[in-house]
């Protein structure tokens, strides 16, 4: 699960990390109140106005801005909410942004100063553990610096049993060029990004970019955490940050029917049991010339209900042209598989598109006869390649 700005750095603040001082405001009025309540409380008459979406790149789209006046954080807040934000990681129709995160504006490093740090805790999927990573020519072009100059990326491996180790951060604050005060900050501030890291579950905590400012604070300026959706029933807390205006509608429903749903962007829907046969499932579709509409694993039971609700998921997206389903009955039978599909689709009523079984373990021709004696506009078949063929041919 992606976390707000804000909500990133709620967390991060609990554990020890400075943050700017922030209000959430979702009207233009309201932003005004926040950045007097600001002024009021640090002193600061600048401010950041920034969209807040679960989407990197703000900057580069137009949805962070720095405002020096009360009129302009109007005019700012006018601006972001309400706009659809593109930046390079949303698609071209960009996200609808519904709140703004109003913050002091600590300052800008100057030219003396070094340039924006980036730094990161995340979870390395070769080597199975943890990891930093960071580097002093952090902000908007990160990914540039790692292409073009990889050497001024740096990363620091941490052991699973003994965790961050106090010679690891000041390696960071080292390795950043810092001395002094910063350097001592920077000591901290490492330890509470790993803290938070490993507090909440996460499996990547980013802040890019991370600002000294001229008094040798060491603050995050931006935050980005993503939490271990396997971990999040311990993490109440958490769980009631989820934003469902920031996920796909289609997929929030599949959660509730506790369905494994992801939405793509082709035209064949499928409908499989286990992950694996899913996959497999969207290359046979790809190498028939289709494009998947989903990945859906209705898991083991594959039973009439799991069927129809799986099917009723599929055909909210208007671009299925076909339905696939692949079941492999090893403990489930496949004539019972195929009289949920039948029950499914009398349930559900008139279903606009084709629908090809491909039913293959148990039972797999009574299943086979029972679906092609329903007179359903259902296409049987035992083998992929069968049911491969039968995609080509319906979408052609
Ligand atoms: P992102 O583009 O979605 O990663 O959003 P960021 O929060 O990183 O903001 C983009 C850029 O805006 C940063 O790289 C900074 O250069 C600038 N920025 C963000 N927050 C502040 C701030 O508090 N003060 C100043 N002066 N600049 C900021
Ligand atoms: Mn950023």
């Amino acid at each position: 699960m992606n976390l707000h700005e804000y909500q990133s750095k709620m967390l991060l603040r609990k554990n020890g990390v400075l943050i700017p001082e922030g209000i959430l405001a979702t009207t233009p009025e309201g932003a005004v109140e926040a950045a007097k309540v600001i002024k009021n409380s640090t002193g600061y008459d600048k401010w950041v106005i920034k969209a807040q979406v679960h989407a990197g790149g703000r900057g580069k789209g137009g949805g962070v801005k720095l405002a020096k006046t009360i009129d302009e954080v109007k005019i700012y807040a006018e601006q972001i909410i309400g706009m659809n934000l593109v930046t390079p990681q949303t698609s071209a129709k960009g996200k609808k942004v519904r709140k703004i995160y109003v913050e002091q504006n600590i300052f800008y490093p100057g030219p003396t100063e070094p340039a924006e740090i980036y730094f990161s805790v995340l979870l390395n999927r070769q080597k199975g553990h943890t990891i930093l990573m960071y580097s002093p020519r952090g902000g908007m072009d990160i990914e540039k610096v790692a292409e073009e100059t990889p050497e001024l990326i740096f990363t620091e491996e941490i052991d699973p049993i003994i965790g961050l180790q106090p010679f690891q951060c000041r390696k960071v604050a080292f390795n950043l060029g810092l001395s002094g005060e910063a350097y001592k900050n920077m000591v901290k501030f490492v330890k509470g990004v790993y803290d938070t890291y490993v507090n909440s579950d996460a499996s990547l905590v980013e802040i890019n970019p991370v600002f000294k400012t001229s008094d040798n604070k060491i603050l995050a300026a931006d935050a980005k955490l993503t939490i271990d959706n396997n971990a999040l029933f311990r993490h109440p807390d958490i769980l009631e940050m989820r934003d469902f205006d920031e996920e796909d509608p289609i997929e929030v429903e599949a959660t509730a029917f506790d369905l494994n749903y992801v939405k793509l962007d082709g035209n064949v829907g499928c409908m499989v049991n286990g992950a694996g046969l899913a996959m497999a499932t969207m290359d046979i579709i790809k190498l028939s010339g289709g494009e998947p509409a989903n990945f859906l694993d209705v898991g083991g039971s594959a039973n009439a209900k799991r069927v129809e609700e799986g099917f009723r998921i599929i055909l909210k997206d208007p671009n299925v042209k076909a339905i696939l389903l692949n079941i492999f009955g090893g403990i489930v039978r496949c004539d019972r598989v195929a009289q949920g599909v039948v029950d499914a689709y009398h349930n559900i009523g008139d279903i606009p598109v084709p629908i090809i079984v491909r039913l293959q373990g148990t039972n797999a021709e009574e299943g086979k006869k029972l679906i092609d004696e329903s007179g359903l506009r259902v296409h049987s078949a035992i083998s992929l390649q069968e049911a491969a063929d039968l995609v080509t041919k319906i979408l052609n």
